[in-house]
């Protein structure tokens, strides 16, 4: 953030203002701890403020400080719609564009407020007056204190901020392991842990969360692997049968992916889960090195985010979709194999 940005933002926060705060859809992580952080800092400073998701997100995220004050904006509907309508800043979190959003870009983008973007996914549309935009960051929530340290208010950094905006950088960075994960990550995270973090407390409520049903579904998607060493690359698919057979509950696959990446010699990991109330195949990639997935997601299944984590969607069946899938390979053996 440049110096204008700051005054821009310091100017804004010194008259009372109605600030909604956004996170992208299915939010993870990163986007609850990075605005519940951020709500919880505006409210400080004596600011109206409300947190807005798109839609509903995984229970063991519904752990933080001030969970129970989000507007949920499929099941709060109207009352999400007037905070939209009232606002006259609105924070966006963790996304750059606002397709990310759902239901909700239509009534955000109604309104002709000052936004201020906080991200780290690549390629961010120009819709902020300000955008603290950075690709290097590992999280939001490292943005997010990066931006209340800016704002001259580190020791307004309490226990529950705290929390929360570790939380973010502990998903988003794989609990530090991710290439994004710098030495200034674990300097935040220290910070954070002094301002009264409970590290070891938080791990354990976003991890040690598994039903017995999630871990039989573990074991069908690892099942469903297939290992094509040929393209350094593994995939799995999980239908919406194979998901209603283990009373899948959202953010139950949260992290398969991953597995994929653990197989020696595999740098490309992909999951193909079926969304059939959505009516979409639901996609996440995975990698290591330098293939990028972000490109890879964007030119080819509607979507985005970070170099070595991205997501998309398909329209096609998901037997269609991982066939698709297959048939793009060819064009990438060079880049795989190189990796
Ligand atoms: P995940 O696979 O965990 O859902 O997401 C991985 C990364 O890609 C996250 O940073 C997430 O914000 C981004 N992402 C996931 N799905 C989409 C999508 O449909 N479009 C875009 N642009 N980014 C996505
Ligand atoms: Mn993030």
């Amino acid at each position: 953030m440049n110096f204008e940005d700051i005054q821009t933002v310091k100017n804004l926060l010194s008259e009372p203002q109605k600030i909604v705060i956004v996170p992208h859809k299915n939010p993870d992580g990163d986007a609850i701890g990075s605005t519940l952080a951020l709500w919880h800092y505006l409210k400080g400073r004596g600011q109206e403020a409300t947190v807005i998701v798109p839609n509903d997100f995984p229970k063991f995220l519904k752990w933080m400080s001030g969970n129970d004050q989000i507007l949920n904006f499929e099941r709060e509907n109207s009352q999400a719609k007037s905070k939209i309508e009232e606002a006259t800043v609105i924070f966006t979190l963790d996304f750059n564009h606002l397709g990310r959003i759902g239901q909700m870009e239509a009534p955000i983008r109604k309104v002709t407020v000052p936004f201020v973007m906080i991200d780290h996914h690549q390629e961010p549309s120009d819709y902020a007056k300000i955008m603290y935009s950075d690709v290097t960051m590992s999280s939001t929530c490292e943005m997010v204190y990066n931006f209340i340290e800016y704002l001259g208010d580190a020791d307004a950094i309490t226990p529950e901020i705290a929390n929360c905006l570790y939380t973010g950088i502990m998903t988003d960075t794989g609990s530090f392991k991710f290439s994004s994960t710098t030495a200034e990550t674990h300097r935040v995270a220290a910070q954070l842990i002094e301002k009264g973090a409970e590290s070891t407390e938080i791990h354990h409520r976003v991890f040690d969360t598994n039903t017995p049903g999630r871990l039989h579904l573990l074991g069908k998607a690892l099942h469903n692997m297939v290992i094509l060493e040929d393209y350094k690359t593994a995939y799995i698919t999980l239908s919406q049968e194979e998901l209603d057979a283990h009373t899948y509950q959202k953010g139950d696959t949260e992290g398969f992916v991953n597995y994929g990446l653990t197989l020696e010699g595999i740098i490309f990991a992909a999951i193909f889960i079926e969304n059939m109330e959505e009516g979409i195949i639901k996609i996440s990639f995975r990698s290591v090195g330098d293939f990028s997935v972000n490109e890879f997601a964007r030119k080819h299944f509607e979507g985005g985010g970070h170099n070595n984590a991205a997501g998309g969607k398909s329209n096609r069946t998901l037997k269609e979709t991982a066939a698709h899938f297959l048939s793009l390979l060819d064009d990438y053996t060079a880049e795989l194999v190189r990796s």
